[in-house]
């Protein structure tokens, strides 16, 4: 079992740190291998996603991904910016199915803006697709407007678009997870508005025919995002094009409480998958040692289970993380009051001990 370790830029550093040694602390046999990406490889070799990293994530069995990015880089020309680095990794793996669970612990129904009967017991899935739709289709740029409102006048563009065989393998991506899980699909479009989804909702339909054991509905996206603060346990899982999921995925997050307990998981066809955080660099607080490690250590949980085809020591993981918030050790971002505020290193040491 090969890992490449990419822990990136910014908190990326200290919070996979303590994932590594949550993995090491399973006495399973991994080869883990680090490098540079996003700003700290454009630093060392003048590119977000040098020829070896991406060799290096081409030839595991799973990446392990911390998070990239900094302001002081938004000034480079966009193909040289961090954020580039995991576009690159996406298109190069072939990484369509995006995983997001968002799960609400009973521990932390506080840490939530919203009711504690609204989230408690919360247990959703967003699955995104993500190589197509409106961020990757061509064409897209800047031009002089012959027509529309402003003739004559500076326009940009992008196009959305999906091929039917984009939407059949999310789809089944989609209805085989509800399988295993409360078998609910919840399929989010625009049909109402957009040529792309209608033909989104027309194909997952067709999909659907294979899994008649699993529940469809259609929701449109403006709809979604209502209900996914007035009453998201309605939904078991979410399958979404690349800009709605985007968008839908960080809403989730706020109904956990923290974006600091997100854990993210990207696969392609061969099930090799890019496991990270659903959060960024958080450059407001690298470096102080209290950002939250443990939507980097679920993440490695994830790719044990879906990777690396270890469910038990996911399952070991899990709990783990689990009995730490049942301790009450909060990093600043999950603390309330009558809970133990600990940082960064010192929850992952936990979450070891707990292993144990
Ligand atoms: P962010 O997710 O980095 O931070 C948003 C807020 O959440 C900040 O206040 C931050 O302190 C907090 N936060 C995030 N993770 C946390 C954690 N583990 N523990 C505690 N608090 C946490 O988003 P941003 O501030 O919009 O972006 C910062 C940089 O990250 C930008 O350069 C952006 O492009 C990049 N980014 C990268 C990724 C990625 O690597 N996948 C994703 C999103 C943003």
């Amino acid at each position: 079992m090969k890992i490449a370790v990419l822990p990136g830029d910014g908190i990326g550093t200290e919070i996979v740190a303590e994932a590594v040694k949550v993995l090491q602390a399973l006495d399973l046999q991994f080869e883990m291998e680090t490098a540079l990406v996003g700003g700290a490889a454009y630093e060392a070799h003048g590119h977000p996603l040098p020829e070896s990293t991406l060799k290096l994530a081409q030839q595991a069995d799973a990446v392990l991904f911390g998070a990239v990015g900094d302001w002081k880089y938004d000034k480079l020309d966009r193909p040289l910016r961090p954020e580039q680095a995991i576009l690159g990794l996406r298109k190069h793996l072939g990484l369509f199915a995006n995983f997001r669970p968002a799960i609400c612990y009973p521990e932390l129904v506080g840490a939530s803006t919203l009711k504690p009967e609204v989230i408690s017991g919360l247990d959703i899935l967003i699955i995104r697709e993500l190589t197509g739709d409106i961020y990757f289709g061509q064409p897209r740029g800047r031009r002089t407007a012959v027509d529309g409102h402003f003739p004559g006048a500076d326009e940009a563009f992008d196009t959305m678009r999906y091929s039917k065989p984009e939407i059949e393998r999310i789809a089944h991506v989609a209805f085989q997870a509800a399988r295993k899980r409360n078998k609910k699909v919840t399929s989010v479009d625009k049909a109402n508005v957009l040529e792309t989804f209608q033909f989104w909702k027309d194909v997952v339909t067709e999909v659907h025919a294979q899994y008649p054991d699993v529940e469809l509905e259609h929701m449109y996206v403006d709809n979604a995002a209502m209900q996914l603060v007035r009453a998201p346990k309605q939904f078991d899982v979410i399958v979404t094009g690349n800009m709605f999921g985007d968008i839908l995925s960080d809403e989730a997050a706020m109904l956990t409480g923290s974006i600091g307990m997100l854990p993210s998981a990207s696969l392609n066809a061969r099930n090799q998958g890019l496991y990270e955080p659903s959060h960024g660099s958080a450059p407001d607080i690298a470096g102080k040692g209290v950002a939250n490690p443990l939507a980097t250590i679920l993440s490695a949980a994830m790719m044990l289970r879906f990777s690396l085809n270890q469910p038990q020591a996911a399952e070991r993981i899990e709990a783990a993380v689990k009995a730490v918030l049942a301790q009450g050790l909060r990093t600043p971002d999950i603390h309330s009051e009558g809970t133990t505020r600990v940082g960064t290193a010192e929850m992952g040491a936990a979450v070891v001990q707990a292993l144990r």
